[in-house]
């Protein structure tokens, strides 16, 4: 589109998230949304590589045999939703969110989650490579495995709109239609259907076993809560600059998704830990699903569904604790270019 040559400056409050002016999209300062801003720097600061944490230990406990055949089911599985998660949300941060955003602030908050996005994928393939497992199984178990299949499914069946060439937002109906898609993806792909895998994860950690893939999940965890903040932020901030897509009958939609989504979720969870593990068992991550879809729903402003108490008060540990590690102890503290980076 072709710009305006003028000395008028535009006025910082008429940005808006969606549906701003569309000069305004390059221009970064002043700034309006600065939750974004400090956003971008927060995932600067957090800045991993998986390649960083050495695999060794998971290496020969896999090798001597110090796993069930139950646990190397859940890693794998776990492994197989995790791959496919994080390809999704890359495909929407990149394909459906950016273009509609037009605040420049949360686009470059954008841009870095995009990166932090691959990073997740790449650290999946390390994982992968390093314990000699099979990629082809582990990264096509979305369409092998009904529970990660049904997870997707659900996922994808909200980008369909938005992915069209032709979609814009500006009218009443595809404003919502956008909202949808950031709920969805937001609240539920990276605010719920990670959260059994991640529990998983912990539950090897808590047991000593492989230490390094759970290390990698703790800071994929930690970039996870930042893009689910981020998430909230747009889209409460959405609710503000256009109150009126916030229908009850919208707002019912969202938490009907919600509940949809918790139950599959539960449904993932039964299918791939039957007898379940680590002393998690069905009823256990049942109830945990329901905890956390209950604080998605709260943190924008909706009912809570389930009212139930945190089964697993250990993972609340497992964030905290990925806060206050001190991180810089266990990794190369300096980024080459031109080279790569070894554990000596
Ligand atoms: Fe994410």
């Amino acid at each position: 589109m072709p710009i305006t040559k003028t000395t008028t400056r535009p006025d910082v409050n008429a940005r808006r998230v969606i549906n701003g002016a569309d000069a305004d999209v390059i221009q970064l300062h002043p700034m309006k949304h600065t939750f974004a801003w400090d956003a971008y720097n927060a995932g600067n600061a957090n800045h991993w590589l998986p390649t960083e944490i050495t695999m060794m230990s998971d290496i020969e406990q896999l090798r001597n045999g110090r796993l069930t055949e139950d646990e190397i089911k859940a890693l794998k599985t776990v492994l197989g939703f995790f791959t496919t998660a994080d390809s999704i949300a890359a495909n929407n941060v990149v394909l459906a969110m950016y273009k509609h955003i037009s605040s420049p602030e949360c686009r470059m908050y954008l841009l870095r989650q995009a990166y932090e996005e691959a990073i997740h994928t790449h650290a999946y393939q390390y994982i992968v490579e390093s314990l000699g497992l099979d990629g082809g199984e582990i990264f096509n178990m979305y369409r092998e495995v009904d529970g990660i299949y049904s997870k997707a499914d659900f996922i994808l069946s909200f980008n369909e709109g938005i992915f069209d060439p032709e979609f814009k937002t500006g009218t009443f109906e595809n404003d919502q239609k956008f909202l949808e898609n950031l709920c969805v993806f937001s609240l539920i792909l990276e605010g719920i259907f990670f959260y059994s895998s991640f529990a998983v994860m912990f539950g090897f950690q808590r047991q000593n076993k492989m230490v390094g893939a759970a290390e990698q999940i703790q800071y994929i965890m930690r970039d996870e809560t930042q893009h689910l903040n981020f998430g909230i932020k747009l889209i409460n901030t959405i609710k503000e600059e256009q109150p009126e897509l916030w229908t009850p009958e919208f707002q019912q939609h969202i938490v009907d998704l919600v509940r949809q989504a918790a139950e599959l979720e539960y449904k993932f969870a039964a299918e791939v830990f039957p007898r379940g593990i680590f002393g998690m068992n069905a009823e256990g991550f049942r109830q945990y699903i329901e905890h956390i879809a209950d604080r998605r729903l709260q943190r924008v402003g909706l009912p809570p569904q389930f009212n139930v108490e945190n089964p697993f008060p250990w993972m609340s540990e497992a964030i905290d604790l990925t806060k206050e590690k001190n991180f810089f102890e266990t990794r190369v503290t300096e980024y080459q270019t031109g080279g790569t980076l070894n554990w000596d």
